[in-house]
């Protein structure tokens, strides 16, 4: 019975590792000397196998001679790059290496200042992305990744030159939204069950005394400063081009379909309980306790804003299950806010100090694999046992569940 779970996790972990990699091409527009401009496009060999299958339905792959190959892509990218609106942009000295990974080079007999660059030769591929690097002569070189949210298309002054700025905003538009959520949703709970109904419902608050109010102000303040080291690490993933390209995030759900879409959800939970329980008990080490682990644990008696209160190393290895969905496998870029949506709320619940499953829940044939307030209450009160996040498979597995576990949720819900 142990074995279901792990084998099923492995299963899931496997089927992750294994998922298909998104491809990448690069298209580099360097500046000479002269002022005159070249093109590198480089693009593996399957992309441009599948781009002639999308864009000459006619033709059939497969027979095609390499000449026939050669010409069609360098067609391809040719017809398909628009610069400065200019259609009819001279395009001179084709060069073009088939290989595994083929190179389409031509230069442009011009000395234009380069403002738009539109790009559409791969845009009907899935699991595609088009990363534009523009290399001026005498300003810094831009990096840009060309996809449906920006039509294929780069416009210098509107996305670039306030790229700083663009920058700054968008971490602050990820930071307010995680501590938004943070925030309302803790807060709620703390109104509800600490403010409005805590004389009526204190007979069955779990550890049957107050925390301080110092123990609150504690841990709003780590969880803020969590919360801007998240916005930190997302924003220099998603917001920086040359890595963003590297992640297997996709912009469009019907390139993956909506069996997919919500299939995800209970996989990223699977993977993100392992994670969390295996980080976890790194972190009780006793040579790393102190240094990431011993803030969340000042809360021995946990309330909703304990959530995120965690020392910023902490902070760094808890947003690391952020790096592993970025790039383990092929996730539409909503599947994360609304993940860290459902995970947040799980754990609000779970530092809440009451039990909200019902009695009985934890000796069910769902619950007995279900975390549960209590279970990570104890853990709070303890130190010792009950690791886990969303599910009890790795604590019964591993043999660190709590014995005293069924007593304390029995005793709690008898009250
Ligand atoms: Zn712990
Ligand atoms: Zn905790």
């Amino acid at each position: 019975m142990r074995r279901v779970p792990l084998l099923l996790i492995l299963l899931l972990l496997s089927r992750a590792a294994f998922a298909h990699n998104p491809q990448v091409s690069t298209i580099s527009i360097i500046q000479h000397q002269d002022k005159k401009w070249s093109v590198f496009v480089t693009a593996p060999l399957y992309t441009c196998q599948l781009a002639i299958a999308a864009n000459f339905p006619k033709s059939k792959t497969d027979s095609l001679d390499v000449y026939a190959t050669q010409n069609m892509i360098s067609a391809l990218v040719k017809n398909n790059l628009i610069i400065n609106g200019d259609k009819n942009i001279k395009l001179t000295n084709t060069k073009i290496q088939v290989a595994h990974e083929t190179t389409i080079y031509f230069d442009i007999d011009d000395t234009i200042k380069i403002t738009e660059v539109d790009f559409k030769a791969f845009s009907k591929l899935s699991d595609h992305f088009t990363l534009l690097k523009l290399v001026p002569q005498k300003s810094i070189e831009t990096s840009y990744i060309l996809n449906s949210d920006n039509g294929y298309i780069y416009t210098a002054n509107k996305n670039v030159s306030k790229f700083g700025f663009y920058k700054l905003n968008k971490y602050f538009e990820i930071v307010s939204g995680i501590g938004a959520r943070y925030t309302l949703i803790a807060g709620a709970a703390f109104l509800f069950f600490y403010v409005l109904f805590k004389r009526k419902l204190f007979y069955k608050k779990i550890q049957g005394v107050n925390a301080k109010n110092s123990d609150f102000i504690r841990e709003f303040l780590y969880s803020i400063t969590t919360i801007l080291i998240f916005g930190l690490i997302i924003i220099n993933v998603m917001g920086n081009p040359n890595i963003r390209a590297y992640t297997k995030i996709y912009d469009e759900i019907n390139e993956r379909g909506w069996l997919y879409y919500f299939a995800a959800f209970p996989v990223m939970i699977m993977i993100h309980d392992t994670y969390f329980y295996w980080t976890h008990r790194l972190m009780h080490h006793k040579k790393l306790f102190n240094l990431f682990h011993l803030v969340h644990h000042k809360s021995t008696n946990p309330s909703p804003w304990a959530a995120y209160a965690f020392h910023p190393l902490e902070a760094i290895v808890e947003n690391g299950i952020f790096l592993v969905f970025a790039f383990s496998f092929p996730l539409h870029k909503s599947h994360i806010p609304i993940f860290f949506l459902l995970s947040i709320i799980y754990n609000i619940y779970g530092h809440l100090g009451w039990e909200l499953y019902p009695k009985g829940f934890n000796k069910t044939l769902i619950g007995k694999w279900v975390n549960t307030s209590v279970c990570h209450n104890q853990h709070h009160k303890y130190f010792k046992g009950n690791y886990g996040l969303y599910f009890l498979f790795w604590d019964r597995t591993m043999g660190t569940l709590r014995d005293d576990y069924d007593l304390a949720f029995e005793e709690v819900k008898n009250r």
